[in-house]
C-alpha cells in the first residue's frame, strides 16, 4: 500500500523573505508524520503530529503565533477527520490551549460531539487533563505588527499503509477578524474533510471557503474526474467563479495521488511519499 502526507502552512501574504523558514518549518512537520507512517501509525496520528510541529513553530498561524483579533486577543480553530470511519472532531474559538489540534481529537475521541467552542471547549480541555495556557503566551511579537496583511492557516493530510486517510487543520484566523469569528477550517467539509477515498486541507479566504464547502467540493471533483490534481484545480476555479476569494488545499487520495493547488502567490507545502520529498513555497 502507497503511503503518503502533504502539509501546507497557508496561502497568505507573507514577507519574500520568510519563505526559506516556512519552507523548513512544512518539512519538519511532514518529516514528523512520515516517521510515524514509517512506522505503521495511523494516518490520523501523522496528520494531527505534523500539526502540532507547525503551531508551535511562531512562524505560522496556528497556535502560537495566531493572528489577532481586531481587538488585539487570540482565538483558534481546527479539525481532524478520520477518513476511514468519519469520525471527526473540531474546536472553535478557544484561547486557552496551546495545540488546538489535540483537543480536536479529543472532542472526536472523547465526546459525544463534533465539535466545541469557545468557554465549553476550553472547560472540556481541562477535563480532558489537557493543560491550560494564557492567550498571551501565544501570541509571537512580530504578528502585532502584522495584523493588517497577513492571514494563513495550517494543515496536512495522510495516507497510511492500512489504506486509511485523515485530515488535520489548524488556524489562528484572520488578522483583525471580529471576536467570534469563526472561519472554514474547523467546519467538516468546508476547511477539512476526509473519508474512504480522499482527504482534504484547505487555507484561505473562510468566508468564501465555507460558502464553497472547499474541501467536500475537492473529493468531490476527485471522484468524478479520477485525477487528484486536476479535482483541485476545478474545485479552486469554482470557488473563484462563484464566491471569489483567495485559496490553497493540499488532498491526497486512496491510491498515493497528492494534490497541491492555491491561487495566491504562495503556500509553503511539503509533500513526502515512497517516490521522495518534494518542497514548494
Ligand atoms: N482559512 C482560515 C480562516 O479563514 C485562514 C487562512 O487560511 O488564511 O480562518
Amino acid at each position: 500500500m502507497p503511503t503518503a502526507i502533504v502539509v501546507h502552512g497557508g496561502c497568505g501574504r507573507v514577507e519574500e523573505n520568510s519563505l526559506a523558514e516556512r519552507r523548513a518549518g512544512v518539512r519538519q512537520a511532514a518529516e514528523r508524520g512520515w516517521e510515524i507512517l514509517r512506522a505503521g501509525g495511523s494516518a490520523l496520528d501523522a496528520a494531527e503530529a505534523a500539526v502540532v510541529v507547525l503551531e508551535d513553530l511562531p512562524l505560522f498561524n496556528a497556535g502560537r503565533g495566531s493572528a489577532l483579533t481586531r481587538d488585539g486577543r487570540i482565538e483558534m480553530d481546527a479539525a481532524i477527520m478520520d477518513g476511514a470511519t468519519r469520525r471527526a472532531g473540531a474546536v472553535a474559538c478557544v484561547s486557552r490551549v496551546a495545540n488546538p489540534i489535540r483537543l480536536a481529537r479529543r472532542v472526536m475521541e472523547a465526546s459525544p460531539h463534533v465539535m466545541l467552542c469557545a468557554a465549553g471547549a476550553e472547560e472540556f480541555a481541562a477535563q480532558q487533563g489537557i493543560p491550560a495556557c494564557d492567550w498571551r503566551d501565544l501570541v509571537v511579537a512580530e504578528r502585532r505588527s502584522q495584523w493588517e496583511r497577513e492571514h494563513g492557516t495550517v494543515g496536512a493530510v495522510a495516507l497510511d499503509a492500512g489504506g486509511g486517510l485523515a485530515a488535520a487543520t489548524s488556524t489562528g484566523g484572520t488578522s483583525g477578524k471580529l471576536p467570534g469569528r469563526i472561519g472554514d477550517t474547523p467546519i467538516i467539509g468546508a476547511g477539512t474533510y476526509a473519508d474512504r477515498a480522499t482527504a482534504v486541507s484547505c487555507t484561505g479566504t473562510g468566508e468564501s471557503i465555507l460558502r464553497m464547502t472547499l474541501a467536500r467540493l475537492a473529493a468531490l471533483w476527485r471522484e468524478r474526474l479520477g485525477d487528484a490534481q486536476a479535482a483541485a484545480e476545478r474545485a479552486l476555479a469554482e470557488l473563484a467563479a462563484e464566491v471569489g476569494g483567495e485559496a490553497g488545499l493540499i488532498l491526497v487520495d486512496r491510491d498515493g495521488r497528492l494534490a497541491i493547488a492555491h491561487n495566491t502567490p504562495h503556500m509553503p507545502v511539503c509533500a513526502i511519499h515512497a517516490g521522495g520529498i518534494e518542497v514548494r513555497s
